[in-house]
């Protein structure tokens, strides 16, 4: 269960936003990370495809602005996504290792499926700080409100979304 690898210590969560990469605008990188240009390079196709096939349809349905949402890049890919100060923040690592491929593919419903739920736990964190029930009552809630826009998101034909071949 993915969701079980979101709780990291506070060090950690510091050290992912300090090589955060804004997504909006691309240009507003942070600053003082000698290598942030050269991952910049070298992951630019992976961040194309994990904005526009992944966050942004999913960004549209829970009617959240550019500016809550951050791309990080962690070594660690246990971590999947944080909460802090209310913006949500999303490991492209992970993505990277476990979803890209699929979404090269033309394959992406498991990815946005896996994201949409990453999303609602996220969301739930701007309500309620900790895991408790309080914040998987606000989970299940935000789940059961959006799923049907997702719905419609995900039940196109494998491939139509991305343009490219249907899974056989
Ligand atoms: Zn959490």
């Amino acid at each position: 269960m993915k969701l079980m690898a979101i709780a990291f210590t506070l060090s950690e969560v510091c050290a992912a936003i300090v090589m955060s990469i804004r997504l909006n605008p691309m240009k507003d990188l942070c600053l003082g990370i000698p290598d942030n240009a050269q991952l910049m390079a070298e992951k630019r196709d992976p961040l194309d495809r994990f904005t526009r096939r992944i966050i942004d349809p999913l960004r549209e349905i829970y009617s959240l602005p550019k500016a809550q949402i951050h791309v990080v890049y962690t070594h660690d890919i246990r971590l999947m996504a944080f909460n802090h100060d209310n913006g949500i923040f999303l490991n492209l690592h992970y993505y990277e290792i476990c979803h890209d491929e699929t979404v090269v593919g033309g394959t992406p419903n498991t990815a946005l499926i896996s994201w949409y739920f990453t999303f609602a736990h996220e969301i739930a964190h701007n309500l309620v700080e900790e895991h408790n029930a309080n914040h998987e009552y606000f989970f299940s809630h935000i789940c059961e409100r959006y799923l049907p826009a997702f719905t419609s998101l995900i039940t196109q034909p494998e491939g139509a979304q991305a343009g490219i071949n249907v899974e056989g």
